[in-house]
């Protein structure tokens, strides 16, 4: 007989219904929407919208890189990102991108009975990668549009395994303080892994921000994530890195599917990370529109929390959904998240007048209709 796929009560299955119930990432871009004209602004990834680095296209151009396997441990790479970082070789691992390195930590870390913290809202692939394990997620409501860490370190209990700390937050742009971090660290015990996601490091100006290599300097239980996809631009490539604790990160990589990360996408990190000046010009330029932004949209009569991502934050509530459909019949996709608000990227100043321009619109019409 058919196993009863549909039937999440069956007991008839070879596969663990109750597992893939939790287990749906639903990626910013629906790709129907992109199958018709062209959108005017893709701002609904947190891409970058300049492209690769300079000089990356080119070294991929001249590698044999499709025919041979890659270099299973990422050996230049790791090496490099060691240098940067100031840490042995040890301390680093690379991921097809950082989700995977989430997995990884998850099966690293939970079993069936065991617990994640996270915070609602945030990254939503901690959740949807923990349910793999069968972990359970226990999530903290935010404080404002960063983490409420001492809320957090509240409900860490007997069966809290790993804590995600996701600064700045995706998608609401807060961060943690380095003070605030440091205090919840003193508060988690020794067997718990802090995650410290720092995917938008890059973007960060807020000088109090905490920064998660100073607190693993004192804390063996921190782990820092780091990718390539956003300010590096190499969304496609799907790769990024971990840092911590040799014997945190041995486990992390133990659970690796080998040949994870392809030979282009080790050349393209490494390619990339000499282009510092090309790097801190595009960051430069984020910075710059999400506070022209910001700015027109404050004065539009927007609430605008400050987000120190290369997205904003808009607190739209009820009207998510209405104003998500809206924009896109107008070809500018954004992130909504459902009867929260609306999470859209930074992209070239083009893309955001058309933004801009769209959201203006639909507010007027939507508040008309009502
Ligand atoms: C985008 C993002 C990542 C990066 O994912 P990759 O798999 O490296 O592309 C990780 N964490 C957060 C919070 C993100 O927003």
């Amino acid at each position: 007989m058919a196993p009863s796929l549909a039937n999440p009560g069956s007991n008839s299955s070879p596969v663990r219904i109750r597992v893939l119930a939790g287990l749906r990432y639903r990626p910013g871009t629906d790709p129907s929407a992109l199958s018709d004209a062209p959108p005017r602004a893709r701002l609904a990834s947190n891409e970058l919208a300049f492209g690769p680095l300079p000089g990356v296209r080119e070294a991929l151009a001249a590698t044999d890189a499709i025919s041979r396997y890659p270099d299973d441990s990422a050996t230049w790479l790791r090496a490099r990102l060691a240098e940067e970082h100031g840490v042995e070789h040890a301390a680093v691992t690379v991921g097809n991108g950082s989700v995977t390195l989430i997995q990884q930590v998850v099966l690293a870390t939970c079993g069936p009975r065991d617990e994640i913290l996270v915070g609602a809202p945030s990254f939503q692939a901690y959740t949807t990668l923990a349910a793999t394990t069968g972990a359970r997620v226990v999530s903290v409501p935010l404080d404002g549009v960063g983490l409420d860490l001492p809320g957090m370190a509240n409900a860490v209990g007997e069966s809290t395994r790993a804590v995600f700390v996701c600064t700045p937050n995706n998608p609401t742009g807060g961060i943690v303080t380095a003070d605030a971090l440091e205090a919840f660290l003193e508060r988690i015990p020794d067997d718990v892994l802090v995650v410290v996601d720092e995917a938008y490091r890059e973007f960060v100006d807020d000088p109090a921000a905490a920064d998660g290599e100073a607190a693993l300097a004192r804390h063996d239980n921190v782990l820092v994530l780091r990718t390539f996809s956003k300010a590096y631009g190499l969304a496609g490539m799907r790769i990024g890195y971990a840092v911590g604790h040799p014997a945190v990160v041995a486990a992390v990589q133990a659970f690796r599917v080998p040949f994870a990360v392809s030979a282009p996408a080790q050349t393209a990190a490494l390619v990339s990370l000499d282009r510092r000046e090309e790097l801190a010009r595009r960051v430069e330029l984020v910075r710059s529109e999400r506070s022209r932004v910001a700015r027109r949209l404050r004065s539009g009569g927007c609430d605008v929390p400050a987000s120190q991502g290369n997205f904003l934050w808009l607190p739209t509530g009820q009207r998510t959904a209405e104003l998500t459909a809206a924009l896109a019949r107008m070809g500018v996709l954004v992130r909504g998240i459902a009867e929260a608000g609306i999470r859209v990227t930074m992209g070239t100043p083009t893309e955001n007048d058309a933004f801009l321009d769209a959201f203006s619109r639909v507010l007027t019409q939507s508040s008309g209709r009502t």
